[in-house]
C-alpha cells in the first residue's frame, strides 16, 4: 500500500492511492490520535512513497539484515528446540559457519539435518548431517560423482585452479575445501571460508576475489591449451565482469578516478526510473569497457602466471582430488606448502 504514488500511467485517481493519501493525513493530521500505533513492514523499501518516510511519519526504523553470529546463534537455539541433536553438535560452530545465512536459511538447514538423520537411520542429528546440509542449502542437491574420465579431469584442474590461486593470493578467503562431487549445477567446486566482517572489502581483496574466480579458466587453458577450454567457466565469467565494473563504476576503483558512475542498480520501478537513462556519455561508456578489461587482463595474467609456477603441485593435486573426490582446506594448505610459502591469513574471529 506504501507504494510511490503516481507510478505508471493513468494518474492518481486509483483506490490504493486514496488509501494512502488518507493514511498519510491521519498520521499527521490536526486531530491527535492518541493511543493509536502503526506497525508497517515492507521487504521493498526501495518503492516506498517518499511521504511516508518524512520525519513524524514512521519514527523508528529496524532495518532487519541478515544475522550476525550471535542472531544466528540464537536463531539455531529457536529452531533446535524441538530435534534430537547429539551431544557433540556445538551451534556455536554451526553458527560460525554461516555468515550470510538467514532465518529462514537457518531453519532449513536444520531441518535438511534432520531430514539426513532421518533417512541414514540414526537416532540424532551429528556435526557430519550438519555439514553435508550447510553444503546443500547453498550449493543445492548433490549429484553421481562422474566416473573418472578426461572431463573428469578437466573439472578436477578447473576446480583445483580455483583453489590454488585463492591459497596463494593473500587477500582472498582461505579454501575451505575442493570437492568433485557435483551439487546443482556445478560439476565440482571449491568452497571458501568467507569472512565474518562483511561491511568494507579493499581493493585488494576483490581484485583477489577475480583473480580467484578466473583460476579455473586459467587452469583449463594453461594446461589443455586455447582449444580444449570449455562452458564451465560460464558462471565464473559472469562473477567476475559483474566485479570488475562494479569496481569502476560504483568504486571509483580505476584509472577512471573516484567517480560514481551508476546508480545502485535495483529493479526498474515504473514511475521512478520511467526510463533508464546512463549518468554518463558514450565516450565514458567506452572507457569504462576499456577499464573494466584492463582489471579482468591483470587478474587473469596473475591467475595464469599461478598456474603456470606452480604445475607440478597441481598435477600431484588432482591426482588426489580424483582418488579422494574431496580434499579439505588444512590438507590442501600443507601439501602446498610442501612446494612454496603460504600467506598467512587473517581472517576476523568474532566473539561469541
Ligand atoms: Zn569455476
Amino acid at each position: 500500500m506504501g507504494r510511490q504514488r503516481g507510478a505508471g500511467i493513468g494518474g492518481g485517481n486509483d483506490e490504493r492511492e486514496q488509501t494512502l493519501n488518507q493514511l498519510l493525513t491521519e498520521m499527521d493530521g490536526f486531530e491527535g490520535n492518541t493511543g493509536i500505533i502503526i506497525i508497517a513492514a515492507t521487504n521493498r523499501p526501495d518503492v516506498l512513497d517518499s511521504a511516508l518516510l518524512r520525519p513524524g511519519r514512521f519514527d523508528r526504523q529496524v532495518t532487519v539484515d541478515a544475522p550476525d553470529i550471535k542472531g544466528r546463534l540464537e536463531v539455531l537455539q529457536v529452531h533446535a528446540r524441538n530435534k534430537k541433536l547429539a551431544p557433540e553438535v556445538s551451534l556455536e560452530a554451526i553458527a560460525r559457519r554461516t555468515p550470510g545465512f538467514t532465518g529462514a536459511d537457518l531453519a532449513n538447514l536444520l531441518n535438511e539435518a534432520a531430514i539426513l538423520t532421518a533417512r541414514r537411520r540414526k537416532d540424532a542429528i551429528t556435526m557430519l548431517e550438519i555439514d553435508d546440509a550447510v553444503d546443500r542449502v547453498v550449493a543445492g542437491m548433490e549429484g553421481t560423482p562422474l566416473v573418472d574420465s578426461k572431463s573428469k579431469r578437466l573439472i578436477a584442474y578447473h576446480e583445483i585452479g580455483h583453489a590454488i590461486v585463492g591459497t596463494l593470493l593473500q587477500a582472498h578467503d582461505p579454501v575451505q575445501k575442493v570437492t568433485l562431487i557435483p551439487r546443482g549445477q556445478a560439476q565440482g567446486l571449491t568452497w571458501f571460508t568467507p569472512s565474518e566482517e562483511q561491511g568494507l572489502i579493499s581493493r585488494a581483496q576483490i581484485m583477489a576475489r577475480i583473480s580467484g574466480a578466473l583460476g579455473g579458466r586459467a587452469a583449463e587453458q594453461v594446461i589443455f591449451g586455447d582449444a580444449e577450454v570449455t562452458t564451465g567457466a560460464g558462471g565464473d565469467l559472469q562473477q567476475v565482469s559483474n566485479m570488475a565494473r562494479q569496481m569502476v563504476t560504483r568504486f571509483g576503483m580505476s584509472d577512471l578516478g573516484p567517480l560514481s558512475l551508476e546508480s545502485q542498480q535495483g529493479e526498474v520501478f515504473l514511475g521512478r526510473d520511467w526510463m533508464t537513462r546512463s549518468d554518463y556519455s558514450e565516450e565514458i561508456a567506452a572507457r569504462i569497457d576499456a577499464q573494466v578489461r584492463t582489471i579482468v587482463e591483470h587478474c587473469y595474467d596473475v591467475a595464469c602466471k599461478l598456474i603456470r609456477d606452480n604445475r607440478v603441485v597441481i598435477d600431484r593435486l588432482v591426482d588426489l582430488l580424483i582418488e579422494k573426490e574431496t580434499i579439505d582446506g588444512e590438507e590442501f594448505r600443507q601439501i602446498v606448502a610442501e612446494y612454496t610459502p603460504v600467506p598467512e591469513k587473517e581472517q576476523y574471529v568474532p566473539k561469541l
